[in-house]
Formats: C-alpha cells, sequence, structure tokens
C-alpha cells in the first residue's frame, strides 16, 4: 500500500469558526459510506487521507465520488519526508509515466524539510531530464503536471486529480423534509439540498386506489438512488385518499390543484415537526405548470411558517433534466405511473388563484381532523444505502 487517497476539502475550509465540525462531519460521512473497505482514514486541518487495498480502488473511487464536501482528490504516493527517498519516488514514478514535457510543483508544508520548494523543483526537475530521454520541462502547459506535496512525516506525489461532488457534508446542517413525487424535479431538488448539507427524510402523497403501488415504488427506487449521497432516508407515505376526494367532492374544479397543494403543505410541515425537520424541500421551478406560479406559490404557501426550500425554481426543465441524468434518478423518473397531482386533474387549474377563494372552498370540509389522522396513519419505510427496513412494510402492499 504505498498509494493513498488523499481529499481536499475546498469550500469547507473557508469555515473559520466551524471548520473543524465540517471536517468532523465529512470524516464520519466518509468512514460510514467506506465501512464495508479495508481502509485506514485520518485527518488534518487541511487533508483527508485513505489509505486502502489495490483491488478495492475502482468501487472506493465511485463511493468517493458521492460525498458531498470533498472538492477534489488526488491517488497521492506516499513516502516518508525525506529527500533521497522522494527523489526515489519521483523517478519511479515519472519513469512508468508516458508524457513529452512536464513540470514540478514542489509544496513544502513541513517548513523544517530544509531545501525550499522552488530550489526542490529545480532538484527534482534536474533529476528527471537527467534520467529520462527526449523530454522537456514546460511550465505553461505540461502533459504532466506532478505535485509533491512535503508533510512532516509524510510526503506526497501525485499527478492525478479528480473532482469531487463539492457542497456540504450531509448532516452538517439540521434534517429538511423532501416533498418526493415520482417525477423528475424533486429527487433532483433532493440532490441538491443534500449537497448543502441537509439530511433528508422524504415524504410522499399516495392515494390508492386512484395512484398505483407501482407509483410508490417509484418513489422507493428514487429514495434509492438518492441514499448513495447519504446514510439513510426515512420515506413517509401518507395516505392521500380521503382527503383528494373530498377536495373533488366539494371544491371548484379549477382550484382542485391549489387546495390539493395547501393540503399537502399542512401535512408536510406537520411532519417535518414531529420528525424534527426545519424546512420543506420541494421540486417547484417557477412557471412550470399553473400551480408553480408566483402567486399560486403564493397562495400556496401561505398555509405554513416554514421555510420552504426550491432548490430548482430557477432552473430550465433541461437543466433539471441534465441533473437528473448525472445522479441516475432520470429514468425511473420517466417510469409512466399516475401521481396524486396527475389524477383528476381540471382542464383549466387556476393560473392566479385567490386567497379568500381557496379558504372558502377548503372551509366546506373538517380538513383539519383528515389532515390530523393522515399524519398519525403514515408509514414510514427506512430507506439505507444496503438494504429498506420497515415494520409495517408489508401492511401496505
Ligand atoms: P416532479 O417532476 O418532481 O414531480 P412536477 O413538475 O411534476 O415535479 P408538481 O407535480 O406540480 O411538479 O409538483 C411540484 C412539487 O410538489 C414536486 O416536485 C414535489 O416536490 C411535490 N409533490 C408533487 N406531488 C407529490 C406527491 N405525490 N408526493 C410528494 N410530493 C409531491
Ligand atoms: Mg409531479
Amino acid at each position: 500500500m504505498d498509494r493513498i487517497i488523499l481529499i481536499k476539502y475546498g469550500e469547507l475550509s473557508t469555515k473559520k469558526g466551524n471548520r473543524n465540525f465540517f471536517i468532523n462531519t465529512l470524516y464520519n460521512n466518509v468512514k460510514n459510506k467506506l465501512r464495508d473497505y479495508n481502509v485506514n482514514i485520518s485527518k488534518d486541518r487541511s487533508r483527508m487521507y485513505i489509505s486502502f487495498m489495490d483491488d478495492d480502488l475502482d468501487k472506493i473511487k465511485k463511493v468517493i465520488d458521492n460525498i458531498f464536501g470533498i472538492h477534489m482528490y488526488h491517488i497521492a504516493y506516499i513516502v516518508d519526508t525525506n529527500d533521497e527517498i522522494i527523489q526515489k519516488k519521483v523517478l519511479e514514478v515519472m519513469n512508468n509515466t508516458n508524457f513529452k514535457t512536464f513540470k514540478i510543483e514542489t509544496k513544502r508544508c513541513d517548513k523544517s524539510f530544509s531545501i525550499h520548494s522552488q530550489e526542490y523543483n529545480h532538484v527534482l526537475g534536474c533529476l528527471i531530464l537527467k534520467n529520462i530521454n527526449n523530454i522537456s520541462v514546460d511550465v505553461h502547459n505540461p502533459d504532466v503536471l506532478l505535485r509533491v506535496e512535503i508533510r512532516e512525516k509524510h510526503s506526497y506525489i501525485y499527478s492525478n486529480a479528480y473532482k469531487g461532488a463539492g457542497g456540504y457534508p450531509v448532516g452538517s446542517q439540521p434534517k429538511g423534509l423532501l416533498m418526493l413525487s415520482g417525477g423528475i424535479d424533486s429527487p433532483v431538488a433532493g440532490y441538491l439540498a443534500m449537497k448543502r448539507g441537509i439530511k433528508l427524510d422524504a415524504i410522499y402523497f399516495e392515494a390508492i386506489p386512484h395512484t398505483s403501488l407501482d407509483a410508490r415504488q417509484k418513489v422507493i427506487d428514487l429514495s434509492k438512488e438518492l441514499v448513495k449521497f447519504t446514510d439513510n432516508i426515512n420515506l413517509h407515505v401518507v395516505n392521500f385518499t380521503k382527503i383528494q376526494e373530498e377536495i373533488y367532492k366539494k371544491c371548484n374544479p379549477t382550484y382542485c390543484i391549489t387546495i390539493m397543494r395547501r393540503m399537502m403543505y399542512r401535512i408536510a410541515e406537520g411532519v417535518a415537526k414531529k420528525n424534527k425537520a426545519l424546512a420543506i424541500i420541494n421540486g417547484e421551478s417557477i412557471g412550470q405548470v399553473a400551480s408553480q406560479t408566483l402567486t399560486s406559490m403564493s397562495v400556496i404557501n401561505s398555509v405554513t411558517n416554514m421555510p420552504i426550500i426550491r432548490p430548482v425554481a430557477c432552473l430550465d426543465k433541461l437543466e433539471i433534466i441534465d441533473v437528473a441524468r448525472k445522479i441516475g434518478t432520470y429514468e425511473t423518473s420517466i417510469l409512466p405511473f399516475e401521481d396524486c397531482c396527475t389524477i383528476f386533474v381540471p382542464k383549466h387549474p387556476v393560473i392566479n388563484p385567490k386567497l379568500e377563494d381557496s379558504i372558502l372552498m377548503e372551509n366546506k370540509f373538517d380538513y383539519n381532523s383528515m389532515i390530523e389522522e393522515a399524519i398519525e396513519n403514515i408509514y414510514t419505510i427506512k430507506i439505507n444505502d444496503k438494504n429498506i427496513e420497515n415494520e409495517k412494510f408489508s401492511d401496505l402492499l
């Protein structure tokens, strides 16, 4: 094991006061995600180091690529901080590399190492020029940029660089509740929220028998895709049938979607509070459909004071689809199962609903008790990155 993964925190390292908290959160997430591998993980203020078994490298890289808070990483050779040993390794590495031009960049983090960075660039450059034929130095656009990072005990030698997932480690923010439908937008919203460090619970509204078990399975499958980026997601499944039927019996059809969404927000708020989530997250995108005009949003939003985070609010559908493809949710999202938002859809949903009219209509039935009942009867499916647990899952089917 003469190589390690060298992780750079990036945006993380700009956090002065709570830097340790961020680094520890990232450390725990990395440790948890790599729990099945034979690795050794250590950290300091600017770097994390993972030693690994060579055979596992490809698999470990795939896991690391989905961990937020990692800005960049390198697969580096690790040697003792000793001039002779470093020179030997540098030559060995360059002998095994295909290049015509190169540049050396030394970073002397341990100032007790007697040779200055610039000087060491020169020493190592000459070493390579002397020992390898038909090559030259190019400081502007080299084929190979070899970095030599000299630290107290160990030094690191590498010429590769892999872009990490970026963002903040999941769990560096409190919990948020994601309204997860089977569509394209909400999984992307969940991904983007996790990227800012938010830990997710999810809520799914279903209206069986009007919506199918396949539709529910789709949401479970989407949650399984999202759990790649975190350790677990509690998916709260709400039976929305009674409320939805009542809405369609009592309310003006053009207002049904507005009122249905006001009910969803009320339930989401209750579930968020019960589960200590501080915000609701959803996949609304401004102007995409009648219920997502700014007027609609404000009428719908007015049932709660909880922050509503809409990570895709200002993205075009094509931009959302790009992310969905990248994170692997797109193929599942486009499966054609009816969602409770797509059943009983009125021909002309109101684009500019009025708050007073919405209130008048929803007061035609006792929605408070129905909301309470819906929250009481929620089934929670625990989705983790290995398997699904749910005490009452069999009752659901
Ligand atoms: P998506 O592609 O994510 O379904 P959409 O374009 O279909 O979004 P809507 O159906 O109007 O938009 O819903 C807007 C948002 O409301 C969704 O992104 C999701 O966050 C939430 N939502 C809609 N239906 C449900 C549902 N059945 N369960 C949970 N959340 C829902
Ligand atoms: Mg939808």
